[in-house]
């Protein structure tokens, strides 16, 4: 292939693929502003804190929950409506989808839809943020929006609170996307971080200094703010 042609193709690639099978991983804006979600609730305990946390620096945030959870705690996921944050699908069970096949990757959406009553939030993350061209072809079928994410605190290994904040002080700027997790489901680590102490505890002294500079709103919210950026997501690990 000549020079130009592979000019040509990456700039197709650029300017129309991404809108349809690529992934939302921030928003371009210059407005202070940043989304935080968290994935693999509701949990009974550390989801009511949260909400708490997130009510005292008056953040709006996203849930990517976990059908299975959610049926179990159906008052938890109320109380997250109730407070005006967004919802979001994360599957049925948490599978990986490159390791399943199209019938259960449909299912395991459509399964955690209607436990969670989703109808105009389409928004969907992928369990273990993995993603192939044919899951992320099925999103496309079933009417979600992929949000991945740019910012992580890295929440689900063992870590001191301090470490865990600062990093989430030195990355986050307007548009980004942070992922954290009010809750660990079937991680596929050896040693995962059940405990979510430590991520409420860096939460707050995070918030205590961002939230001076920065408002926290949903993803939905986000997008008002600025146009999204798709990234070629594609991870296997
Ligand atoms: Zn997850």
């Amino acid at each position: 292939m000549n020079i130009k042609a592979r000019k040509t193709l990456r700039s197709i690639r650029k300017q129309s693929i991404p809108r349809i099978f690529d992934t939302v991983t921030h928003v371009r804006t210059i407005n202070p502003v940043a989304a935080l979600t968290f994935d693999d609730g509701p949990h009974p305990y550390y989801t009511p804190l949260l909400l708490n946390l997130l009510a005292q620096y008056g953040v709006k945030a996203t849930f990517f929950m976990v059908g299975e959870r959610a049926e179990k705690h159906k008052d938890v996921v109320q109380q997250v409506r109730d407070a005006g944050h967004a919802i979001g699908n994360h599957s049925w069970s948490h599978p990986s989808f490159i390791e399943i096949n199209h019938r259960q990757r449909w299912e395991e959406v459509r399964r955690c839809e209607q436990v969670l009553s989703l109808s105009n939030s389409r928004l969907f993350r992928p369990p273990h943020g993995h993603q192939n061209f044919t899951s992320r072809l099925d999103l496309l079928w079933l009417h979600y929006e992929v949000i991945g994410w740019n910012v992580t605190a890295q929440d689900w290994l063992e870590q001191t609170p301090a470490e865990m904040a600062s990093r989430l002080i030195e990355k986050v700027r307007p548009g980004c996307i942070v992922l954290l997790h009010d809750a660990i489901y079937r991680s596929r680590l050896a040693k995962p971080q059940f405990n979510r102490e430590p991520m409420l505890e860096a939460l707050d002294m995070a918030l205590n200094q961002l939230t001076k500079q920065f408002q926290f709103v949903t993803v939905p919210a986000l997008f008002g703010y600025g146009r999204p950026v798709y990234t070629y997501w594609r991870r296997l690990d």
